[in-house]
């Protein structure tokens, strides 16, 4: 049986990134730069006024005092996306906006509450270094910088990157399509009236919306039933997916059919993972297409997709990091007996002093979801033996950037 680390590595080396698209900014939230993203300009574009005020000459300014005040003509007003059409001279000066162009000849501005304007002159009482309240083109990006590294996923602070670059399109790596079908004779989608003996199916919205959370399209192809008939139609149709998420139907159970139709029409690579929840975990091919088969139980499904189906969905994508940032927290509940199975406890999150800690978010049991809900984090319990106590320090998976936080 792998570990998971073996498992996740072999699941990994089944998927490379896909194919390169370039997208309009607009719809590139989430996707991941795929080439080297150069500046179109550079940023700022020009040299611009921090303040309202006047833009003067620093150096006309140099014996400017209380005492003995220096008379500068306003010459003209520069609002914002406004150029002033000539160069200000010697002993000049020009009203000026935040983010208006810096006349030629002008280095410096002024803020409008240092100052007073008698008859059309500005009155100035203190020298004005030269390069005050400017910013200077090109400080923050020079021209054909590189803005973004390949692997690099997009978020607001990106695209704002980008717009004011002038870049758009962008080459991006198009989204994986992930099928996803749950399996069994109980599963009765939500919202339709339950037989006696069936119960509410869960993890196809759970997955569709984690797989979606990923990055990935979500292609939900519901239920099949515990027949290997329709199981096998069902597979078969959905190979046209970049990766299939089966759940259910993995373990030794007499209807536990997923590893023999991926055995009859692909190959199993393996089926069983050491670890808790999850393991029965399936993964082959079918035809050409990958099928990560995920225990039924909702929580064990909900663990395995992060530790597995999340990292080859931001394989495909081209993100440099796939896997979930590892952290350390002071564990504080119960102590937890290690086995020999790695152990992933459903925590959350708070601080304390500064330091971050886990509390179990309660029953541990993989078919008990209020403790799903809730967990910020999956605290990683190592193989071995005795306990770790309340107190001690242990990884910990951050999940959706260790959100829900603190106490509700
Ligand atoms: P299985 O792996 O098919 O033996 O399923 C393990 C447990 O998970 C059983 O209690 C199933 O009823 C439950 N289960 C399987 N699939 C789902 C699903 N899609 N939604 C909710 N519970 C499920
Ligand atoms: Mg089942």
């Amino acid at each position: 049986m792998f570990s998971v680390a073996e498992a996740q590595q072999r699941i990994l080396t089944a998927f490379s990134p896909l194919e390169v698209e370039h997208i309009p900014l607009e719809d590139a939230l989430g996707r991941v730069v795929a080439e080297d993203t150069m500046a179109q300009d550079q940023l700022p574009l020009f040299d611009n006024s921090a303040m309202d005020g006047y833009a003067l000459r620093g150096h006309d300014t140099q014996e400017a005092m209380r005492e003995r005040p220096l008379r500068l003509r306003i010459i003209g007003e520069i609002p914002a996306g406004r150029v002033l059409d000539d160069a200000l001279k010697e002993g000049g000066a020009a009203r000026i906006f935040t983010g208006a162009a810096v006349p030629d000849g002008a280095d410096a501005v002024i803020e409008q509450e240092l100052v007073s304007v008698v008859d059309g002159y500005l009155i100035v009482e203190a020298p004005v270094a030269p390069g005050t309240n400017v910013r200077r083109a090109g400080e923050d990006v020079a021209k054909g910088e590189r803005l973004l590294p390949v692997g690099v996923e997009i978020g607001p602070a990106e695209l704002a990157l980008l717009a004011s670059a002038g870049v758009s399109p962008i080459a991006v790596r198009r989204r994986p399509r992930v099928a996803i079908l749950a399996t069994g004779d109980e599963l009765v989608p939500p919202g339709e009236p339950l037989a006696p003996g069936q119960i509410r199916e869960s993890n196809s919205i759970y997955l569709t919306a984690a797989v979606t959370r990923a990055g990935a399209t979500a292609i939900p192809l519901g239920v099949a039933r515990d027949d290997e008939d329709d199981l096998r139609d069902k597979l078969v149709s959905a190979q046209d997916a970049d990766v299939i998420l089966s759940s259910g139907g993995v373990s030794v159970g007499d209807y536990d059919l997923v590893k023999q139709i991926l055995g009859e029409q692909g190959a199993v690579d393996f089926w069983r993972v050491r670890m808790r929840p999850g393991k029965p975990l399936a993964f082959g091919r079918l035809g050409d297409t990958s099928l990560i088969g995920l225990p039924g139980n909702p929580v064990s499904a909900a663990v395995t997709f992060e530790l597995f189906a999340r990292p080859a969905i931001r394989r495909m994508l081209g993100a440099a990091s796939v896997f979930r940032p590892r952290v350390e927290a002071i564990l504080d509940g119960p102590d937890i007996a290690r086995s020999d199975r790695e152990h992933y406890v459903r925590v959350r999150l708070y601080a304390q002093e500064g330091v971050l800690c886990a509390r179990p978010t309660g029953d541990q049991r993989s078919h008990i979801i209020t403790s799903l809900r809730g967990a910020s984090a999956y605290l990683v319990i190592a193989i071995g033996e005795g306990v770790v106590r309340s107190g001690e320090r242990v990884p910990a998976l951050l999940l959706n950037d260790g959100l829900p936080w603190g106490d509700e």
